[in-house]
Parts: C-alpha cells; structure tokens; sequence
C-alpha cells in the first residue's frame, strides 16, 4: 500500500485503491446489469441524490460526533458520495470514496461507519421508492438489489482501507482529494473580485474530460492516468500564473480562468487548450491518441454562483461527450434540452412498464417475385402528452437511464411474439430486429434469443438481428463471438445502414454475416447519378461474393425497384412498398400485395 519510491504517490495509492474496487465489484455482483439498474435508480431520483448526501451527513454526525473533528474531511468525502449519480458506479469514483474515506479516519471516525450507514441509507431509499405502494415493477426490484449490493461493497471497500496499513498513508495525498471544495472556493473568489472590477470582470471556467469511448479504452486505469497528467503537463505550459487547474476524477480536470477581459479571451483559451491536445501522447514508450471532450462557461453571462457555473460546465461537458463534439459552450438551451431529456427518461419507464411501446413492421419483398418475405420491426413511441419520440433516439434515452438490457429483452421477445402471432394468423415471413452495438457486447445476448425463440416457439431460422455497421466493426472479435452463438442458435445475422460508415471491408469477410442492407442514402441517389449507381452495384458484387443477400432500403417508386432488380439485389424495402405499420394490419397488407404480384 505504500507509494513505489519516486513515483507520483498519488497514482500509486489510486492504483492499489482502484485494484481493490475492482476486486470487489464482482465479489458483489456489481456487473454491467447491476449498474445499468444502479443508473436507472439515480436517473430516477433525480435531485434525491443530493439528499441522500444530506442524510448521510446527518447519520455519520448522530453516529460519531469524531466525523465532526475534520470539517473539510467530511465535506470532501460528502461530496464524492454525491457525484455517484454521475459516475456510473466506476472503480475510479470508489477509489476516490476510498481515499477520502481515509482522511474521515485519520480524523478520528469509528471503522465500523460504513457499514451502518449503508444499511440505514439502503433502508432510506427502498422506503422511498416503495412510496408506501406494496407492489414493486422487475427494473424496482432490479434497482433495490442493485442498490444494496452497492452499498455493501463501498462498506467493504472502505473497511478494508481503514484495516492493515494504510492509515500510514501520507497526509498531503489525502488533502489533494479535497478539490471540489479548493474549487469551490477558488471560483468563489475570482468571482468577487471580477465583480468587483469592470475591466476584468469574465471568468471562464473549462470542464476537460478524456473520451473513454476513444483509443483510450484499450488503455488501463493507471494509463489513462498517465495520459492525463501528461495532459495537465501541456496544459500548465499553456495556461497563464492565475489560472487554476484542478484535477476533477481519474479522467478529467477543471480549469478555472480568472480576470479575462471579454468571451473572447475564454473562447480562445479554449481553443488553445484543444490545441494542445491534439498531438499523440507517448505513454511508455507507446504513441497513443486520446480524444478529449471540452465544455466551457464563463461568467457573468452563464451564472454568478460557483455552484452554477460548476453545474453549467458539466451539463456542457456530458453534452459534449455525448454529442461526439471536442468542444461545447454553454448555452440555456442545453438546460432546456436536459429538463427535456430527464422527463423523457421518467416517461420512458412508464412506457416500458405500461405497454406505450409498440411494435411496427414494414415490409420485405423479394424483388424478383415482388411477393412479400419479410418484415422490418420498428419501435414507435407515443408519450402520455401525444409527442412521437423519433425511434433511433429511444435506445438512447433507455441507455442513459440504466433500461437499455429492459429494452433489449423487449425488443426481442416482441420480434418472437410477432412472429408467433403472424404464423398463427397464416403469415410466414421472416422478422428482423434492430439491436444496438452494446447488445452484441453482451456475452448473454444469445442466452435471452434463445429464451425468447423457446418461450413463443417459433422457428429460429425464421428471426434476424439486424446490426447497424458500427457496432458490428467496433469490436469484431467479441461481435464475431456473440454472432456466432445467434447464428449456431440458427438466427440470422444482418449488417445495417452499410455504406455509410467506415467499413473495412476486410472485417466484413470474418463476420458470421448473411445480410447485408444497402443504406437509403446510395439507392435514394441512384435515380439521379451514375456514380451512385455503381456504387450500389458495386455493394451488390461485393455482397454476393461474400455470400451475403442484399436488401436495399428506401425503395421509394417502382422504377428503382425494377432496376435494383436488374441490378441483381435480392430484396426490396421502403414507402413504395409499404411504410411501417401496426403487426396487426400485416397479414391484410401482405394479402392484398401479394395478390397484386400475382
Ligand atoms: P433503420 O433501421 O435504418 O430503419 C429504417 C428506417 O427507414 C425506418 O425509419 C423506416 O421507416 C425508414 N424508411 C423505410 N423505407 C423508407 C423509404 O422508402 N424512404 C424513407 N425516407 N425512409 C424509409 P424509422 O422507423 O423512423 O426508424 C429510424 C431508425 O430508428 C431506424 O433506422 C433504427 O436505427 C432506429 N430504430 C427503429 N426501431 C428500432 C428498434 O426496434 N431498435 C433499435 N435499436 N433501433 C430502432
Ligand atoms: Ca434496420
Ligand atoms: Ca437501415
């Protein structure tokens, strides 16, 4: 436990922290599940959090008047306890808790806290959840379980840590973990003095986080580390005396930029920060590129509180990171668009729970024949106010809230029930389902398939996943594995919107793959540019010498489907056709077409 001689000792007392959180999650089954339902847990709590905070300090102060003896101590520790919500329960934010947890003893609290104030808090928060109600919904009981394994490990965590040796960690390390307050107040004070001068009255305040999604995920913990302090490193060459810049979690720093003259000087400050980030690290001997996301406020303009600003710049830096952008400013509509979002999420649970979801199918025909031989299933979305949620933003909100394996498991069991239902009505088509990337992530994907094929007893062979060429490319080898389990099930495998990404075409070949659909935006240009055109056919070649049948969407008149026929492409898909409509009208559709065909 004690730091290796000449290194950095904050890392290596992060390092040995973060190992036991990581040997820990599991022991309490604190996996991706879990913490999906963790997240859903939070979203849904909302504000709460920041009580629950409040009510911790109120159960460690009853149970040891000692935590008192450290002001600072507790308020630190309080502070990292809040920002669970947003931390997704990661190794790195219990090994922060750790830490903090040490200065709280060295302050005198009594070892055995943890564990009472799990319970009570675990208590706390079922009761609430419940709401007096005697019946609890799957994801709630989900939710509970998940919250008490929770709460049990970061009890273990932090009684192992106050156990054995490393109470004798050095103090300055542990002082360096009270940052949200030493920003706190640092903020607080260049925002009096720009109020209290006309001259330099801005302060721009710059939320940096490393993209975990970036090359940085091969990295480890300890690298990521390192390519951040090698951040910081450039970044102090860059900033002026004044400037203050505070490391916020493993992944992330703040910096606070205070006396500007203008927006203009934090715009650029800005930019030079994106600047110098932009060349490769070398990190061991090993040249990576990190992606950093920015979101950057600045006051008076976007608030005159600390505690604004600092929520300001976080909304701005989760936007950012989400949106896929290096840089995002503050604005109110991003304040706007969260509100939005968070009653969305709300919303979405109700839905799932209450059957506001639907299943829509549109239609396949085989392009030859022109007979209908299959169905695409679609989401649709109503909320209770009547607003039609655009479907490809439904994965999301569910994600975010911690539903996304609730919506999965949906989406699946509705594909067989539909086809259970169609085969009962006389109508033997194949049914694809669109999964997400995380899905074929998911090493029991195959598992709940195969559950949900045996529970509507239909016809494996007759269900296909389809997969957008993201998700399949983003990490082949674990995508391969798991397609392959949906394919030995006898499910087929489709590759969705190709074309569009960045193919390599050399991975297509080793994926378990039997469908390939052309993306609307080549068969939509086609009508009108002889490049498109070779492009399809190109697609077409390729796909059939991979063995793979091709599906073009967006067939939007007849005259393209006769030529994507000519064109060798084996299934036709889009509003000439037939758009996506409720399960219940297919068989009537695909009588009357079917009849047309001849
Ligand atoms: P997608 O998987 O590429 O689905 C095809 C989309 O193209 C559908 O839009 C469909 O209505 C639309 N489309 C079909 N034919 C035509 C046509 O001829 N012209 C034009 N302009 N559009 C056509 P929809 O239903 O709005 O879905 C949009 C996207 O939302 C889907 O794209 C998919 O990415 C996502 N989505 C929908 N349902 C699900 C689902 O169950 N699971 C997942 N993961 N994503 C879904
Ligand atoms: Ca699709
Ligand atoms: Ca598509």
């Amino acid at each position: 436990m004690t730091p290796a001689p000449g290194g950095l000792p904050g890392v290596t007392v992060h390092a040995t922290m973060t190992d036991v959180a990581a040997e820990l999650c599991p022991v309490y089954g604190l996996d991706e599940r879990a913490r999906s339902a963790l997240r859903a847990c939070f979203r849904l709590a909302g504000d709460d959090c920041r009580q629950r905070s409040r009510d911790l300090r109120d159960l460690l102060l009853a149970a040891d008047s000692d935590v008192a003896a450290d002001a600072d101590a507790l308020d630190a520790f309080l502070q990292i306890f809040a920002a669970l919500p947003e931390t997704d329960f990661a190794i790195d934010w219990l090994a922060e808790l750790g830490l903090a947890w040490k200065r709280l003893r060295l302050a005198g609290c009594a070892a055995d806290l943890p564990l009472r104030a799990a319970r009570a808090l675990a208590e706390i928060g079922s009761r609430q959840m419940l709401g007096g109600r005697e019946t609890l919904s799957a994801l709630e009981l989900e939710m509970l379980n998940a919250l008490a394994a929770a709460g049990m490990c970061v009890a273990e965590l932090l009684g192992r840590e106050t156990r054995g040796s490393s109470l004798a960690m050095a103090i300055d390390d542990v002082v360096d973990q009270g940052i949200g307050t030493v920003l706190g107040r640092q903020l607080e004070k260049a925002l009096a003095a720009g109020q209290a001068s006309a001259e330099v009255a801005t302060v721009g305040l710059l939320a940096l986080r490393l993209r975990l999604d970036s090359s940085a995920l091969s990295f480890d913990l300890v690298q990521r580390d390192a390519i951040l302090d090698a951040a910081i490193e450039r970044l102090r060459g860059v900033l002026r005396e004044s400037d203050v810049l505070v490391r916020t979690e493993l992944h992330g720093c703040v910096i606070l930029l205070p006396g500007l003259r203008s927006q203009a000087q934090v715009r650029l400050a800005a930019n030079k920060v994106m600047q110098v980030l932009e060349l490769p690290f070398v990190i061991n001997g090993v040249v990576a590129r990190a992606i950093f996301a920015l979101g950057v406020v600045w006051a008076p303009d976007h608030g005159r509180r600390p505690e604004a600003l600092i929520r300001c710049v976080e909304l701005a830096v989760e936007t950012a990171l989400r949106t896929e952008q290096s840089l995002v400013i503050f604005d109110q509509q991003l304040l706007i668009e969260a509100q939005r979002e968070a009653e969305l999420e709300k919303e979405f649970l109700f839905a799932l729970e209450n059957s506001h979801l639907a299943v829509h199918l549109q239609p396949q025909v085989d392009l030859k024949t022109r007979r209908c031989v299959g169905a695409e299933l679609l989401m649709r979305w109503r909320t209770r106010d009547g607003h039609d949620v655009p479907p490809w933003h439904i994965p999301e909100v569910a994600h975010r809230l911690g539903a996304g394996p609730q919506l999965t498991r949906w989406l699946v069991f509705s594909a067989c029930r539909t086809l259970a239902e169609l085969r009962a009505a006389g109508v033997d088509i194949d049914v694809s389902v669109n999964l997400m990337g995380r899905d074929l992530m998911d090493q029991e994907l195959p598992m709940l398939v195969e559950q949900a094929i045996k529970f509507w007893r239909v016809p494996p062979a007759r269900l296909t996943v389809e997969l957008i060429e993201s998700a399949v490319l983003g990490d082949p080898v674990a995508g391969a594995a798991v397609m392959d389990k949906l394919i030995a099930l006898g499910v087929s495998t489709s590759i969705d919107d190709f074309g569009i990404g960045y193919s390599s075409i050399l991975y297509l070949r080793q994926l378990p793959l039997q469908e390939l659909k052309i993306d609307r935006v080549f068969v939509d240009a086609m009508s009108r540019s002889q490049e498109d055109k070779e492009i399809v056919a190109a697609l077409i070649r390729l796909a059939h010498g991979l063995d793979l049948h091709v599906v073009a969407e967006g067939v939007e008149d007849e005259q393209t489907a006769d030529l994507l026929r000519d064109m060798g492409c084996d299934y036709g898909q889009g509003y000439w056709i037939g758009k996506a409509m409720p399960a219940s009208e297919m068989p009537a559709w695909m009588a009357s077409w079917n009849r047309q065909a001849g």
